[in-house]
């Protein structure tokens, strides 16, 4: 599966709080610092990332960051950001509402087939959860996402191979 590039944007009607899957795709292993929980060895493959947005800004505005990379306008402050740096955007799904839906994604995708936890405690640091974020060699089905997570796509994923 090759990373995605097409991504539509939605118009102003999802501004709202709510819960996200983020789908990074690393090209080559690389170890990486994450924040004060250390240093990893994050193989190459999928990562699939569950957070909450319910700041200023909402979704949208979480998301457009998560799009950007450091630099003057964002300074690493989740987990999330240090691998995104090196990784390859590969679309987002969103869940619009107040309900605290992230723990039970993170069990959720943690729960997938060759999901593995390179980091414990990568994204979770208010929780218990194993992590937010667990690498895969494939992609759970579109279909899988927007039904087993009940989300909404924001991002579009393309899959031409690689
Ligand atoms: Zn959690």
């Amino acid at each position: 599966m090759s990373p995605v590039t097409e991504w539509t944007w939605p118009s102003g009607r999802w501004g709202g709080i709510g819960t996200y899957l983020l789908a990074l795709w690393l090209e080559m292993p690389r170890r990486m610092s994450i924040g004060r929980l250390g240093s990893f060895e994050f193989p190459a493959g999928w990562y699939l990332y569950v957070g909450s947005a319910r700041g200023p800004g909402g979704l949208a505005a979480r998301l457009s960051r998560h799009q950007r990379r450091l630099g003057a306008q964002k300074q690493a402050h989740w987990h999330v950001d240090y691998l995104r740096e090196w990784s390859t955007w590969g679309g987002a799904w969103v869940r619009p509402g107040a309900e605290r839906l992230e723990c039970a994604w993170a069990a959720s995708i943690c729960r997938l087939p060759d999901a593995t936890v390179v980091v414990s405690g990568f994204g979770a640091s208010d929780c218990r959860c194993p992590a937010h974020l667990v690498h895969l060699s494939t992609l759970p089905d579109e279909e899988w996402i927007l039904c087993f997570l009940g989300v909404r796509r924001w991002g579009t994923v393309t899959n031409s191979g690689p």
